[in-house]
């Protein structure tokens, strides 16, 4: 047998004993990482840093995808009574009940806005989507209620 075929012969039977021994295998490569932390962290940081753009460029998409879908489920326009704006880049959030302070402090943050936070709750009743010029209104409106200014 040459050395090439007896390199092939060992790489078959270890190819075996891995399907045959998925424990020992996990095992193994457990050991291997242990044994070789640095290179392994060094080799994720390159990966890291040489995927950076492509990582990004993913999250943007996922994320523009997210409030789109978000967009439509609040029937895509601002529903301050009306409003007729459309553009998803002037939308924004609103607690209904002007209580998203109080939310935030009760309930925790958000956890990566509120885009996904809404729709991993099933669209709350009490949040609604404005354009930021009624986001402003409506607070402002709020603000002088609260003021006294006006009933
Ligand atoms: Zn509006």
């Amino acid at each position: 047998m040459t050395d090439e075929e007896k390199k092939k012969k060992k790489r078959e039977y270890m190819k075996l004993w891995r399907t045959s021994h998925p424990k020992e295998y996990s095992e193994y490569l457990k050991q291997r990482r242990l044994a070789n932390l640095e290179k392994y962290r060094e080799y994720g940081r390159k990966y890291y840093y040489a995927n950076h753009g492509k990582r990004k460029e993913c999250i943007k998409k996922g994320k523009l995808a997210r409030k789109m879908r978000v967009f439509a489920n609040y029937g895509g326009k601002c529903s301050y009574d009306g409003c007729t704006e459309t553009d998803i880049d002037v939308m924004e959030l609103h607690h209904a009940n002007l209580d998203g302070f109080k939310r935030r402090e009760e309930e925790g943050g958000v956890n990566g806005g509120m885009w996904g936070w809404v729709e991993r709750n099933n669209f709350p009743a009490d949040i609604i989507m404005v354009c930021a010029n009624h986001h402003l209104k409506i607070h402002a409106m709020a603000r002088r209620v609260a003021e006294r200014k006006i009933q």
